[in-house]
């Protein structure tokens, strides 16, 4: 009888392990995608977009191997427990996720299947360290990341598994339509210069990457203008690539230790949305602060017209390609929460509207750790935006590049308009007092 391999997050074929071990049992596999209506609704555009590239790619890559992925629409359930009817299939393997929506669909998948005496099996593959892999004496998960991180490289990898030679599938099965046209649905702008998806182009990033430019992480990394990180973080969201596969390549590479470190703040977000699933609705760390309802500053901040050109230029930046530097991210979400004292939440929900590597864990783990509310052992620390804007954007040429108004603004002039004589035309004054 056949086994469902059901894909949502985790759509390659190269170290799938919930694929390899649905291969392996010399059974017939059914590759099964269901467009959940819940997730279709919610989802950013710029998200949908990438769906939209790397479904065909994944059917692609099942076609090489002989078999082919089943499309269905609806509610995930549902539609797993129809194929399986129509199939015959007596087992379903899923990769194991952490947000509250992924452990509750798992968790009814497994009741409603369990009912029917078909066996649901979780797998590794969303993080390189699965959540609970790397827990602390007396504790479910860890709450600092520096701890997290020692207990994370000593912890035995798997493995990666090599993409199935050959898959065995059930005839006259009606794969159905990868749909078109995705991103006419779901929220927030469709950037004009966001990333292509799929596991092929995932890929060739990641091959190109780690060939050359992972070796200046370390020096070039934080250089807003430089650009010179991975832009892997939606190839991971997606799963088109393997966090476990890109990290362990990368630790063969001794210049690419603090990228994989970086790869550790992943999985140290995802441990902690696992132990606190409400990570994107409530303080981690309940703190007192006097949130303000700043809603023209908010908009401001949304649209980049806040008159600071460091924060403008992360927020164009973001509607601009779906993407922001990390720097800038840190930026941005510092300025809305720390000066603005907007709530980190609707930050968060701004970022997770626009971010084609928008995930529950990272987002809003990331905006309550800028906010104080998460996992920073220095919630209250100070947030100078002068001193960052010149430090990660020494010349201002990432500015420039995406404030036009700012374009003929030389040097210090870049940082602080406000300052230039006579004024720079077409760009707004500061919201607030930047000197
Ligand atoms: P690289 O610098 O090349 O890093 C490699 C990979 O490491 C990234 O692709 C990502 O998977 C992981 N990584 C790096 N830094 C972090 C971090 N601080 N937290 C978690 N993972 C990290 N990342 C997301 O993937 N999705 C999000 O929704 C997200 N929201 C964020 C919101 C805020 C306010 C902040 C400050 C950070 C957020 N990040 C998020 C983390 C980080 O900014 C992005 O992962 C990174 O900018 C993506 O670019 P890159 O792939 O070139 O990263």
């Amino acid at each position: 009888r056949p086994t469902i391999v059901l894909f949502t997050r985790d759509l390659r074929i190269c170290d799938h392990p919930a694929l390899a071990a649905a291969a392996r049992s010399g059974r017939p596999v059914v590759p099964l995608f269901v467009l959940d209506r819940a997730v279709r609704r919610r989802s950013a555009r710029n998200r949908l977009s990438y769906l939209g590239d790397a479904l065909p790619a994944l059917r692609e890559g099942l076609r090489r191997l002989g078999g082919d992925l089943v499309v269905r629409f609806g509610d995930t359930v549902d539609e797993t427990l129809r194929l399986a009817a129509e199939t015959g299939a007596d087992r379903v393997n899923l990769s194991a996720d952490v947000s509250a929506f992924a452990a509750r669909r798992a968790a009814r998948l497994r009741e409603a299947a369990e009912a029917q005496r078909i066996r649901v099996r979780e797998f590794p593959g969303v993080t390189v360290v699965p959540p609970g892999e790397a827990v602390p004496a007396g504790g479910d998960h860890y709450k600092v990341f520096t701890p997290y991180w020692r207990a994370w490289e000593g912890v035995r990898w798997r493995t990666p598994e090599p993409a199935p030679k050959r898959l065995e599938v059930p005839s006259g099965l009606d794969p159905g339509a990868v749909p078109q046209r995705l991103a006419d649905s779901g929220t927030g702008p469709l950037s004009p210069h966001r990333q292509r998806g799929g596991e092929v182009e995932a890929r060739r990033r990641m091959d190109a990457w780690l060939g050359a430019a992972c070796a200046d992480y370390e020096h070039a990394g934080d250089d807003l203008a430089a650009d010179a990180t991975s832009r892997l973080s939606a190839d991971l969201r997606f799963g088109c690539l393997s966090p476990l596969e890109l990290a362990a390549a990368a630790r063969e590479r001794t210049a690419c230790a603090p990228f994989v470190r970086q790869l550790a703040w992943r999985d140290f977000h995802h441990q902690v949305c696992a132990a606190f699933p409400d990570l994107p609705r409530r303080d981690y760390r309940r703190r007192d602060i006097a949130w303000r309802a700043d809603e023209s500053g908010l908009a401001a901040w949304r649209e980049g017209r806040t008159g600071v050109p460091i924060v403008d230029a992360g927020m164009r930046q973001l509607l601009d390609e779906g993407f922001m530097h990390n720097r800038a991210r840190l930026i941005t979400a510092a300025f809305l929460t720390k000066r603005l004292r907007v709530h980190w939440k609707r930050g968060g929900d701004h970022f997770h509207a626009v971010l084609s590597d928008g995930d529950i864990a990272d987002n809003y783990g990331n905006w309550q750790w800028v906010a104080g509310t998460g996992n920073d052992t220095r919630p209250n620390r100070s947030f100078n935006l002068l001193r960052q804007s010149r430090r990660f954007d020494p010349d201002g040429a990432y500015i420039r590049r995406y404030v036009p108004e700012l374009a003929a603004a030389a040097g210090p002039d870049a940082h602080t308009p406000w300052r230039a004589d006579p004024p720079v035309p077409g760009y707004p004054p500061p919201l607030l007092d930047e000197d």
